[in-house]
């Protein structure tokens, strides 16, 4: 049975081969993605306005790994860089990639009062301060930083369509093309200083319980053609007999346990999220 229009999703999809075999969860108690219940979370007047420095000419490629697409930046050096908001230390953007659905009712994998969006960005970034390398930090609890951006259906992302327009070049899983000069920066919406901050997990494997979510409240607008590029890409290499789109990426809820999602900014103020 499906109760929500999460479960609902689940249940019409196949099953990716990523989630097919059995999967060593460590711990268990943080992870992610969660429903954030807005009335649960807990206003921070400490939480400090995020700062974002991306270089774009650190920005070199994009690889379909057959469940998303990766846009990969250079992290050998501090030049893409996120600190503030929730964070002690400074971390390097290393990647960042999309969560989509097969249509617009889902497609994210975190959601606000349990409303989906049809597509979630994630902007992944690694604690430069304490580690040497992105594979030491994935497995530390202060590792990864990751920002989430929901996306709407709306009008063309003008920004984004340097990226879309490159797309068809990784149709098959395990393609890269080289990609420079992409700033990730403008995909961020125009008010970042509002955001929930939540202690989570990777939503892939090895979903090491590394990560401190930053989930703006604000989201970007992209087209119906621009998401619909995104749909055309495949999960399957080129020698698959049977092709398969790649849809419904998304990883399924988990359990919050006793967690606390902070607020940057007081919810019942101005600003109440609106009742459509
Ligand atoms: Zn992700």
């Amino acid at each position: 049975m499906c109760n929500s229009t999460h479960e609902a999703a689940l249940c019409a999809i196949k099953l990716h081969p990523m989630w097919q075999e059995p999967l060593a969860i460590p711990g268990g108690d943080r992870q992610s993605p969660i429903d954030i219940v807005v009335r649960k979370s807990v206003f921070d007047p400490q939480l400090r306005p995020l700062k974002v420095q991306y270089e774009p000419r650190t920005c070199q490629q994009i690889w379909n790994n057959g469940y998303s697409f990766l846009v990969e930046y250079d992290d050998t050096t501090d030049k893409s860089t996120l600190k503030g908001g929730p964070l002690e230390d400074q971390f390097r953007l290393c990647q960042f990639h999309f969560h989509w659905g097969e249509n617009n009712a889902w497609g994210s994998e975190h959601s606000i009062d349990r409303r989906l969006y049809p597509a979630e960005l994630h902007l992944v970034h690694w604690n430069s301060d304490k580690y040497s390398l992105f594979e030491e930090a994935v497995i530390e609890e202060n590792g990864l930083a990751v920002i989430a951006v929901f996306l709407k259906i709306g009008k063309r992302h003008e920004g984004l369509q340097k990226l879309v327009d490159a797309l068809p070049a990784v149709r098959h899983k395990d393609s890269v093309v080289e990609f420079t000069k992409f700033d990730a920066a403008c995909l961020l919406p125009e008010n970042i200083d509002d955001y929930w901050t939540y202690a989570g997990s990777l939503t892939t494997p090895p979903l090491t319980e590394a990560v401190t979510w930053i989930v703006m409240k604000r989201h970007i607008e992209v087209s119906h053609d621009q998401l619909a590029v995104f749909r055309s890409l495949l999960f399957t290499s080129a020698e698959e007999q049977v092709q398969r789109s790649m849809v419904n990426n998304f990883r399924v809820q988990q359990a919050v346990k006793g967690r606390t999602v902070r607020s940057s900014f007081t919810p019942f103020l101005q600003d109440a999220p609106s009742m459509k």
